[in-house]
């Protein structure tokens, strides 16, 4: 299969991609493939598939005390990624994060994908446990996601955590997270940038950014990159606000901004279709201009819902 980076090198034009999420445990991949089916019309050059670290939930037991649970509420990354890929014949990059893991965790779940014949890879660090306030690496994991490219760089030369062992290489196309407004832990954005210059050094070869609502943003972030030279294909991550809630968790989840226009728009409806409405006329107005600037790849984060990219994908493409 194709690696995501050789795409770039290869294809002049805009391409097409989606990010999905696992289903909830319980619930079928026949309402996942439901919801792609539609999507495969475009093209997707590839599909990402989320990873979401384990919860702590808290249930009643015997004499009403709380027991404390560790729970994965949506299991099933690497699965997923091997069953899309097969199904509709197209490239899937599996998120793989630092939180909860453990090196040699890690490095199983690498030798997995490269026998599924998964060479694409998303290294992340990941967000805190949702209870907690703060990122806390597994004792035995990495703090960075610089680490884990690290790790995942020595793999493709061969090299495993047992230097001992002289094994088989792997050969993933490695991608980072980039955020044209900034990560939120980091003290300003030089700083950001110069740790993300690090991840590309250390062997990444794309960037994907948070999702952002004003183009400037993306501009100004791609410029600043070229300055700190990150010279890697970056594509902008974006994703259609559908619901009025939005306007207060997208900022508060992914720390980003919402522009005061799209907030007075949404504001002004009388009605949730008619946010949906201006929600998606705003992300093709995004993508057009983006695809104008010859990014070369418009990445769309369905959050579980595929028609509201459907109707973006159906203008732009
Ligand atoms: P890092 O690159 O490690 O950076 C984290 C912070 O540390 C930044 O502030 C950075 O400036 C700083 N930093 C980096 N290296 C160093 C260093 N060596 N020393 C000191 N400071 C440093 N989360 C999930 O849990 N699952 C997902 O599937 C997922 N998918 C995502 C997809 C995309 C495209 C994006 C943009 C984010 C995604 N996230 C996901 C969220 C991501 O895990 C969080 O934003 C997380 O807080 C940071 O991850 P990172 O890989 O950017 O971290």
């Amino acid at each position: 299969m194709t690696k995501i980076c050789e795409y770039f090198q290869n294809v002049k034009e805009t391409q097409f991609s989606i990010e999905i999420l696992p289903p909830v445990k319980g619930e079928s991949i026949q309402a996942l493939y439901n919801k792609i089916n539609p999507l495969m019309e475009f093209k997707p050059k590839f599909v990402d598939v989320t990873y979401h670290r384990e919860e702590y939930v808290y249930k009643e037991c015997n004499g009403g005390l709380l027991e404390k649970r560790v729970v994965r509420k949506r299991p099933g990354t690497v699965g997923i990624c091997a069953a899309i890929m097969n199904k509709f014949q197209v490239e899937t990059v599996p998120h793989i994060i630092c939180g909860g893991f453990s090196k040699e965790e890690t490095e199983n779940a690498l030798i997995d994908l490269n026998f599924l014949g998964i060479n694409n890879v998303l290294a992340l660090r990941g967000d805190a446990i949702k209870s907690e306030t703060r990122f806390r690496p597994h004792p035995e994991g990495h703090h960075y996601a610089l680490d884990l490219v690290d790790q995942i760089k020595d793999l493709n030369d061969g090299k495993y955590l047992d230097e001992s062992l002289k094994g088989s290489s792997t050969d993933f196309c490695i991608g980072v997270a980039g955020y044209p407004e900034k990560h939120f832990e980091a003290p300003n954005m030089k700083s950001d940038l110069s740790f993300l210059k690090k991840k590309i050094d250390a062997g990444a070869s794309y960037i994907v950014t948070q999702m952002f609502f004003d183009n400037k943003k993306f501009f100004e972030f791609v410029e600043n990159c070229r300055a700190e030279g990150i010279d890697v294909p970056i594509i902008p991550g974006l994703k259609p606000l559908v619901n009025i809630k939005q306007l207060i968790t997208l900022p508060s989840f992914f720390h980003i901004d919402i522009p005061e226009e799209l907030h007075n728009e949404v504001m002004s409806c009388s009605n949730p279709e008619d946010v949906k409405k201006i929600g998606v006329q705003w992300c093709i107005h995004q993508s057009k201009e983006l695809k104008k600037a010859k990014v070369p790849c418009l990445h769309y984060y369905s959050m579980g819902k595929s028609d509201p990219i459907e109707a973006i994908a159906k203008e732009v493409f």
